[in-house]
């Protein structure tokens, strides 16, 4: 191929109304076009495509080989989820197991290996909010690096309700891997309060799948393996538009709920009653969570989740509600912790920041009153520091700060009064 017949511009042979081979459009629309042998002319958006078509399958070589190479073990998966997640053992051992085989046997299929057809194990998290379901689910498919999707069970709905269609969630997995479809099907959806479509959950709205049960059927084919036609733009399908079709088969389901008053229904099964009122919250706490780690599959069903919908969830494991020096943990010890955060802020401030102990336990203490586990935090320091925060750009540098639990408390402040605050 000669430079002539590479020229830029209306075309090599100066012919005046040269049009894209590929698409059609005129070059007065599409800029200067490139000429090939013969009569052929390519514009800059079909460059553009091609370009990304080759990229993909590009990438989806690289990855696939990236991704079958080796599957972490057990061990390794675990002791990467300890940099990120504070307790929880008994969830991580379980996750790390299901997670390794099911990479395992997708490896094993992918080099023609498999002769024993292994089903793939989707997970089912029960535990209270803020006990780090999604957190477990967010951080294996980073350290995997497949793509990752959330969605919320409640906000799922049969076609012809008001809600987001069960396909949207393919979608959002679709955006996770830049629309790599190859890679997004060997991704890790994660699906939330799946304790509330259960059948016999109260419905509010009129609007919506009213007993949660078509929802139910609908995720079911997902969960199982199907190629679902996922709209490109998300929202509605229309008759006429495009599908993308997404094969779940090899998709790695994770779902969670909090499945509130499952323990009434483990000790109903175990003979005992419930402790209740006017004895130590700690008490009815420790109670609680060991109720929960004797929960079985019955006790799921019992709660209102279809079989087949639990039959597609073969593995079960619970989380606990964290103890206050979890939470203390939680603030300080995982690699982007609130305190980590907090201390790179003030160094950037040329200050330096130290939590006393104590004012770290206060900040757990009034975290665990609010019951939203380790999710409630981070408002808890926000509201200690807003203060701080505010006047910290106008102090000088090179100053130590210390937050002692007076401070969380609110009855001393490491600034005086602001004046004009106070006017
Ligand atoms: P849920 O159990 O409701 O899904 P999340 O995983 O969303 O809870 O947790 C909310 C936030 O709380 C997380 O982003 C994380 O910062 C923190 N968190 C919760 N549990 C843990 C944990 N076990 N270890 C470390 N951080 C946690």
């Amino acid at each position: 191929m000669t430079s002539k017949e590479f020229t830029t511009g209306r075309s090599s042979s100066g012919k005046k109304n040269a049009n894209c081979s590929f698409c059609g459009k005129s070059y007065r629309d599409v800029g200067p076009l490139v000429e090939g042998p013969g009569d052929v002319y390519i514009c800059g958006e079909c460059i553009d495509l091609c370009q990304s078509i080759l990229d993909q399958d590009r990438r989806r070589r690289g990855d696939s080989k990236k991704l079958f190479q080796k599957v972490p073990t057990p061990r390794e998966i675990v002791s990467h989820m300890d940099q990120y997640v504070i307790g929880q053992e008994r969830a991580k051992r379980t996750m790390a197991v299901a997670v390794h085989n099911h990479y395992k046997r997708l490896m094993l299929a992918s080099e023609g290996e498999s002769d024993v057809e292994i089903e793939k194990s989707n997970i089912l998290f029960i535990g209270p909010t803020g006990s780090g379901k999604t957190l477990l689910a967010r951080t294996i498919a980073r350290f995997l690096q497949v793509p990752f999707a959330i969605g919320d069970a409640t906000t799922l709905t049969e076609a012809g309700y008001v809600g987001e269609d069960v396909e949207n969630l393919l979608l959002k997995l679709l955006h996770s891997s830049d629309f790599d479809i190859e890679s997004a099907q060997r991704g890790i959806i994660f699906i939330d309060e799946i304790d509330k479509i259960g059948k016999t959950s109260q419905n509010v709205s009129i609007t919506r799948d009213v007993s949660g049960e078509g929802v139910q059927q609908s995720l079911l084919k997902m969960l199982e393996g199907t190629v679902a036609n996922v709209p490109p733009q998300g929202g509605r399908k229309h008759p006429e538009q495009q599908y993308i079709q997404v094969d779940t088969t090899n998709v790695l389901f994770i779902c969670g709920g909090t499945f509130v008053g499952l323990e009434e229904i483990v000790a109903k099964r175990l003979g005992k009653k419930m402790i209740g009122f006017g004895h130590d919250p700690r008490d009815i706490e420790d109670q609680r969570r060991e109720l929960l780690a004797k929960v079985n599959v019955e006790d799921v069903l019992e709660f209102g989740l279809i079989p087949e919908l639990l039959g597609r969830l073969p593995v079960l494991s619970t989380l606990r509600t964290l103890t206050e020096d979890e939470l203390i943990s939680v603030l300080t010890e995982p690699k982007n912790s609130l305190v980590n955060q907090y201390t790179k802020l003030f160094e950037m401030e040329g200050a330096t920041l130290e939590f006393q102990t104590n004012a770290l336990r206060e900040i757990a203490k009034v975290a665990r009153a609010k019951e939203t586990g380790a999710r409630g935090l981070r408002s808890v320091i926000e509201e200690v520091m807003f203060e701080i925060m505010f006047e910290l750009p106008d102090q000088e540098r090179g100053r130590h700060y210390e937050i002692t639990p007076e401070i969380v408390r609110g009855e001393k402040s490491l600034f005086p009064r602001d004046e004009s605050a106070a006017a």
